[in-house]
């Protein structure tokens, strides 16, 4: 059976001709939220000329594909992704989905999950704001004391449009009780977990919460590689924890970097922009140090997330 292909900003990109592709990553974000007043406005260009210097050293660090996770209510923005796609090498992957409750904008917070849904799909499988630009995957994001019941009615559409599409759902998550309350909705919706993503998996500090999520079939994202505020040994060893329970399989690994914040005067967030290259350049040597063959960072890093936002060619 064909690998499948993954749905880019520019287009279908078959999964063989991938390689190192990062799972979770932001180009442009706004944190302030969909009620302000120049929310998620920019012009491409400035954006561009930024973030493009950024794409270029993944690029030339072996990056061919980066899924910006920046969703409806933290800055999703078509008209800079369509510009970024076209000045960098690198296949881009726009979400459809919506952030978390205090940051939903008000036009999606009267619809049924299935009226939800039917936009995701429409998102997915038509095009994004009538463009012809399809969205790669769906991204959700729970509350740290959630699910609230908001976000139950969109854990509910996103199992709706994956079960239709076959699109992953990539959740931000803090701390295993709220990811084992999502699964458990996401299950009693028909989804298979195979196609769900636990984002900040690292932001729960106990590696068997970790390895019992891996069991149930879910994808489990360190995505906080190259963070000063995160411990890089302790990645390593939440790695290392699911690489000798036979779960390597099941890891992602990603910054969570960037990104071109339009709050600002030069796009530069506060602290800066964190780059997209301390996977190739850092974490990846730390993994070998500690033992992890060219095999394994192989499965990680290509195919794992290759297989994660893949879709089937019958879809
Ligand atoms: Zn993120």
């Amino acid at each position: 059976m064909s690998p499948g292909w993954i749905q880019t900003v520019s287009g279908a990109v078959a999964v063989e001709a991938l390689g190192l592709m990062l799972p979770h990553e932001h180009l442009f974000t706004d944190l302030r939220g969909p009620l302000a007043p120049d929310y998620a406005r920019a012009d491409p260009e400035a954006v561009a000329r930024v973030m493009q210097p950024y794409l270029a050293a993944a690029h030339a660090v072996g990056v061919t594909a980066l899924v910006e996770c920046s969703t409806v209510g933290v800055g999703r923005n078509l008209a800079v992704l369509r510009h970024l796609a076209e000045v960098t090498p690198v296949h881009l992957v726009a979400p459809t989905g919506v952030y978390r409750e205090a940051f939903t904008p008000l036009s999606l917070r009267e619809m049924s999950a299935q009226e939800l849904a039917e936009e995701w799909i429409r998102d997915l499988t038509g095009g994004i704001e009538g463009t012809e630009v399809r969205a790669g995957f769906i991204k959700i994001a729970m509350s740290d004391e959630g699910p609230t019941a908001l976000e139950v009615r969109n854990l509910k559409a996103a199992a709706l449009a994956s079960r239709q599409t076959g699109a992953a759902v990539a959740s931000h998550t803090v701390g295993g009780a709220v990811a084992r309350c999502e699964m458990g909705i996401l299950e009693s919706e028909g989804l298979d977990l195979g196609r769900f993503i636990w984002a900040h998996a690292n932001l729960e500090p106990d590696p068997a919460v970790h390895l019992e999520t891996a069991q149930r079939g879910a994808y489990v994202a360190f995505d906080a590689v190259g963070a000063a505020w995160q411990s890089q040994s302790t990645l390593v060893d939440y790695t290392l924890v699911l690489i000798e329970a036979g779960y390597a399989e099941k890891i992602l690994l990603s910054h969570d970097a960037g990104w071109y914040d339009p709050s600002r005067p030069d796009g530069r967030p506060e602290g800066g922009i964190l780059g997209y290259t301390a996977l190739v350049e850092e974490f990846i040597p730390a993994l070998r140090a500690r033992g992890v063959t060219d095999d394994l960072v192989r499965l990680i890093t290509v195919t794992n997330p290759a297989r994660a936002f893949a879709f089937a060619d019958d879809h």
